[in-house]
């Protein structure tokens, strides 16, 4: 428990990492929904364009997602409240942390959370999950 600093030091320079990378990704995904947007595809092409375009704009918003995700982890970080699962109060592991920034639970607590989720939507545990996602 009294390495948790460090390890919050190492992952706030990978999820800052992680925000830039989505941060450009987003800026040439944005251009490229701009480019498409009211131009005539050729009939043959329109069915794969609009489905690219889908694509593309689902990648937009779900990294917009993740963008606010990634600040909230940073301010959590700062408080020296962040990776902590809320169920068990253990450290959630960092890849689990870079791939969920906004995960609230431990891979463990995490699954038990799914295979009952009658049990822990009762709890009020569920929609907490649904309001971190
Ligand atoms: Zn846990």
């Amino acid at each position: 428990m009294s390495h948790i600093g460090n390890m919050h030091r190492g992952i706030e320079r990978q999820l800052r990492d992680k925000y830039r990378k989505i941060e450009e990704e987003n800026a040439s995904l944005l251009q490229l929904l701009l480019q498409h947007q009211g131009q005539e595809p050729d009939l043959a092409d329109q069915a794969s364009t609009a489905s690219a375009q889908d694509w593309n704009m689902i990648r937009y918003n779900r990294n917009i997602t993740l963008l606010k995700d990634i600040t909230v982890a940073l301010k959590a970080i700062d408080n020296d409240s962040y990776g902590i699962c809320e169920l068990c109060g253990d450290s959630i592991a960092d890849r689990r942390l870079l791939a969920i920034p906004g995960a609230r639970f431990c891979i463990e607590c995490q699954e038990m959370i799914d295979a009952n989720p009658g049990e822990f939507g009762r709890t009020g545990l569920g929609g907490g999950i649904l309001a971190a996602v």
